[in-house]
């Protein structure tokens, strides 16, 4: 059993699938939940308090050697800041830690430690420093539902990204991704809505929920009539108490926190609005339900009979002429639904930009600012029933795993043929393939889906027709005989079947006219900004004159807006070309069981994760190749020093002299650079850090 404790298992000389997950177990069960694989951390979700991040423990990561000390989180977090710095070797330089792994993994938790720990490293004044740690709170309370894999489980993608000048942090700024809107409106079986429903009826007080409106929880539909337990609605009353300080502490201001309450309030209240026919073609509200109607008219701060109107029909000019079409009982609840998702999307929305404007670094334009960017986005998804939002989240992972696949096999194998470096090829499995079922224009699955969304006649089968059509004999592809709107798609992670129905109507995301003019007009101000502001792609709040923007409104409406596919690709795009710039980090995250279980490893599922995850490729990458690569230039440059002379050539005849001088072996050199391992970095800092004592 050689080695099975290992803490880097690229150290390992013969490794196959079997004894990866024999020694991911073996160290599991000794509550060693972080194993190295090169520069790659794993993390085992011990689904159980480890007395792993006390301070002494931060302390002890601090400026650490990477091999000195177990694997870590921390020793991630530091990495990467001194990486940033230019003390690992490195020309200075932005970083990404990229955060991987299924829903429930350990994402969430794993950003928290980073950012905790990076906040440790760069000793930032303590107000901004707690500023920055409160934003997660406050961004999982309006963000985060308990699911069937996880009770805290975030329904949006971020990318944080810390700004710091020299060491010191700066300012932050989030990206996030796809809010899961339609939870609001539905939940699954064994599903909760968003978390600061329930904290907001637990945790304010029974004046204020009188003012805001607010009555028995079980009451509402929105949150399936169910509440919690005893137990449970004191949790949520502390976490309410808590998502209150982080947001004064983040700055957000009395009145914003009260006109967001009641918006919330509104929401639910609209959830309960039922509507029955009349003699006429208009339909009212059912005679149990026009108390809500009048509760959530209150809460918006709109007209009632607006508000009803803009339920119950729509308006439309043709030719000149205003139209006036009634909806049915069907179309009236999906106006309700569509009106609470869109408020809520927005309200998320508004509290990110908010956060964003008041984590804006505060220096001079011209001051050179410096990044750490953490991607937690939701883990690869396949469900009973997969739907539109489980396909962007799909793809969101196609192109990570892409990323993934490019830095450690693409661009490694490439340059070492480049360099005349010998190579034996790994073969991995390229996902390029699927990336281009989705991705290719103008035959892409979601260049389709744009171009039916386009059509307002089309249904969700006739894009699913589409789809069959075109690529029925794509590998990556499969027809699924069936009445309803289903297909497969074959993902680097597996087989999923989505069903197409809703495609369209998500895909396309239109706020009818009159329920922007509804809330434009609302006396709520917050409601009222949320609606007239436009928010740009990259989260900013830009705020108009209401009167311009009603102005603005009616060419909204003609121009085509882009579809909410078109904006996440396009929103993956940016975040791509920043990973690509920058020097990443890999934290690959596993569950070890499917039950949330402490102690308790189910081989099949941790063996099915490592495969998709490419780990075992991984492996064997990380321990025969060269995975630091600086040019002639760059490595004199930088350790001339170590010959104690300053005007050497900045070529290979100099890399040479220096390297001589020290006892690295199994370095390579090519024509133009040199070919490290990840270990040999460490012992050059170390050589230099020597001399800087000796000096
Ligand atoms: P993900 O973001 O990948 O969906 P989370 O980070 O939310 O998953 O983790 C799910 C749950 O697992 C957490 O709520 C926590 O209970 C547990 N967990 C995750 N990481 C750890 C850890 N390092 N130590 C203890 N428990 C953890
Ligand atoms: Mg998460």
């Amino acid at each position: 059993m050689e080695g099975l404790l290992q803490d880097d298992l690229a150290t390992l000389s013969d490794l196959d699938e079997k004894s990866l997950l024999e020694s991911l177990s073996q160290r599991f069960k000794q509550n060693q939940i972080y194993t190295y694989i090169g520069d790659i951390l794993v993390a085992i979700n011990p689904f159980k308090y480890l007395p792993l991040y006390e301070k002494a423990v931060s302390e002890r990561y601090k400026w650490h050697e990477k091999s000195s000390l177990p694997p870590h989180i921390f020793a991630v977090a530091d990495r990467a800041y001194q990486s940033m710095l230019g003390r690992l070797a490195m020309e200075p330089r932005n970083q990404c830690i990229v955060i991987s792994g299924e829903s429930g993994a350990g994402k969430t938790e794993s950003t928290k430690l980073l950012l905790r720990q990076i906040m440790e490293l760069s000793r930032a004044n303590s107000q901004l420093e707690q500023q920055i740690l409160q934003v997660n709170p406050l961004l999982e309370a309006f963000g985060n539902a308990q699911t069937v894999m996880n009770d805290n489980s975030s329904r949006f993608g971020k990318y944080i990204q810390l700004r710091f000048h020299n060491s010191a942090v700066k300012g932050a700024k989030i990206n996030e991704y796809l809010l899961e809107k339609s939870r609001v409106v539905h939940q699954d079986e064994g599903e909760r809505n968003f978390h600061i429903f329930y904290c907001m009826l637990a945790g304010i007080s029974p004046d204020d929920k009188e003012i805001y409106g607010l009555l028995n929880p079980t009451q509402y539909r929105y949150l399936n009539g169910r509440y919690g337990t005893d137990d449970m609605v004191h949790i949520w009353s502390e976490k309410y108490g808590e998502l209150c300080n982080a947001m004064d502490m983040v700055g957000f201001e009395e009145q914003e926190k009260v006109d967001m309450m009641t918006i919330l309030a509104g929401i639910l209240s609209l959830g309960n609005i039922m509507f029955e026919p009349t003699d006429s073609e208009m339909l009212r509200v059912t005679e149990k339900s026009s108390g809500w109607l009048k509760a959530t008219a209150g809460q918006f701060g709109v007209q009632e009979e607006e508000l009803l109107r803009s339920l119950t029909c729509t308006m439309s000019v043709t030719r000149g002429e205003a139209i006036r079409r009634f909806h049915n009982q069907q179309q009236a609840e999906d106006a309700r639904d569509s009106i609470a998702k869109v408020a809520y999307g927005r309200v998320f929305g508004w509290i990110v930009s908010k956060i964003n404007e008041l984590l804006t670094p505060d220096v001079d334009l011209d001051v050179e600012l410096s990044e750490i960017g953490i991607l937690d986005i939701f883990g690869f998804e396949n469900f009973a029933v997969n739907r539109y939002e489980q396909i962007c989240i799909n793809l969101a992972n196609e192109q990570l795993q892409y990323f993934f696949n490019h830095h450690i096999f693409l661009m490694e194998q490439k340059e070492y043929k480049e360099e005349g470096i010998e190579w034996e090829t790994i073969d991995f499995k390229d996902n390029k393939p699927i990336l281009d079922l989705f991705l290719t224009k103008p035959f892409g699955i979601f260049s389709l889906l744009d171009e039916q969304s386009a059509f307002p006649q089309a249904t969700d089968k006739n894009f699913v027709d589409k789809l069959n059509n075109k690529f029925k004999a794509n590998p990556h592809f499969e027809v699924v005989r069936s009445h309803n709107p289903l297909f497969t798609v074959i993902h680097y992670a597996g087989k999923v079947q989505y069903n197409g129905s809703g495609f369209l109507e998500k895909n396309r995301d239109t706020i009818p006219a009159s329920i922007r003019g509804l809330f434009i007009n609302s006396v709520t101000p917050l409601l009222s900004v949320l609606f007239t502001a436009t928010i740009s792609r990259t989260g900013t709040l830009m705020p108009r004159k209401a009167k311009l923007l009603q102005a603005a409104d009616d060419n909204f409406n003609s121009t085509r807006k882009q579809s909410v596919g078109a904006q996440f690709r396009h929103s993956l795009a940016v975040l791509m070309e920043k990973m690509f710039a920058a020097n990443p980090h890999f934290v690959r995250c596993l569950k070890a069981n499917g039950n949330k279980q402490p102690d308790h490893v189910d081989s099949k599922i941790v063996m099915d994760q490592l495969r998709y995850n490419g780990l075992l490729e991984t492996i064997h990458i990380r321990r025969d190749g060269f995975s630091w690569r600086p040019s002639f230039k760059e490595f004199a440059q930088r350790y001339s020093i170590l010959l104690l002379k300053t005007n050497l050539p900045l070529n290979k005849e100099s890399c040479m002299s220096i390297l001589n001088t020290t006892e690295l072996h199994g370095w390579k050199c090519g024509s133009s650079r040199l070919f490290f391992k990840y270990c040999h970095q460490e012992e050059l800092a170390r050589l230099l850090e020597r001399l800087g004592r000796a000096a």
